[in-house]
């Protein structure tokens, strides 16, 4: 017997694994900012495992962003890492 599927399926952009949205990080992307994601906007998936690797999550968040300033990207990277982890 197959396996039901308990929670909607997304990609993480950075290393596309398909995977539970519930273990995803749901993050939106406006004025070339990103943040998590609050109802509105585009947005994209990022693993808790990529989140760990910095260079590779800067990557998908700079395609995803059309930015390339992996300085303020990282910043952010850093700050939604720790809002993260308080929660
Ligand atoms: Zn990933």
């Amino acid at each position: 017997m197959a396996p039901k599927v308990k929670y909607p399926q997304r990609m993480c952009v950075v290393c596309r694994d398909v995977t539970d949205q519930s273990d995803l990080l749901r993050l939106s992307c406006h004025d070339k900012k990103f943040n998590i994601y609050s109802g509105t906007g585009r947005s994209f998936y990022l693993c808790f495992g990529c989140i760990e690797d910095e260079k590779r999550t800067l990557k998908g968040l700079a395609r995803q962003c059309k930015h390339g300033d992996m300085k303020y990207l990282s910043t952010q990277l850093k700050e939604i890492i720790t809002d993260v982890r308080k929660s």
